[in-house]
């Protein structure tokens, strides 16, 4: 078991610090390239969000903290910014509210369908809280 928690102002030069961020903690577990590709494909689309619809370029706060058990890494990310009004609508394919800066509604269809495990807690004016999971083939070496 390993965990680590990072908090990074909601700039778009950190969506590649917190990807790679997670690629590193990840590495122990030996996951493919593939495996290695979905995970930061799918950290990179929920901090994007939180940079694009959560603090809507104004400067807030990105927290990303991730635990490692066995060959499953535990992702989750948050911020504290506008919040979803209505979440199951916005897990919906190709929705957006941001239609005409060619948002294109599939961040997180991406995110469910590139993980294992996935699910959105929000509430609106408060922030957001995106929790998701993956299960790696090889698991870590010390762990079989
Ligand atoms: P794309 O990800 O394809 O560029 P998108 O960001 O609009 O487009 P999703 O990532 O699926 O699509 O998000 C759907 C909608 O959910 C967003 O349009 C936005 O309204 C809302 N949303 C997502 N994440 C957040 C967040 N962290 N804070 C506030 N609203 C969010
Ligand atoms: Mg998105």
């Amino acid at each position: 078991m390993n965990e680590m928690c990072l908090k990074f102002l909601a700039k778009s030069e950190n969506e590649v610090f917190a990807r790679n961020a997670v690629a590193a903690f990840v590495l122990p577990l030996n996951p493919t390239l593939d495996e290695l590709s979905d995970v930061k494909t799918a950290v990179s689309e929920a901090v994007t969000n939180c940079i694009v619809h959560a603090y809507r370029g104004k400067t807030g706060w990105i927290t990303l903290a991730c635990k490692s058990e066995n060959n499953r890494i535990h992702i989750e990310i948050s911020d504290d910014g506008a919040g979803i009004e209505d979440v199951k609508k916005a897990l919906e394919p190709f929705f957006t509210t941001l239609e005409n800066e060619e948002r294109s509604g599939m961040g997180f269809t991406i995110m469910q369908s590139f993980m294992d495990g996935f699910s959105v807690s929000s509430a609106a004016g408060k922030g957001t809280k995106v929790t998701m999971y993956k299960d790696f083939a090889a698991g870590a070496s010390d762990a079989r």
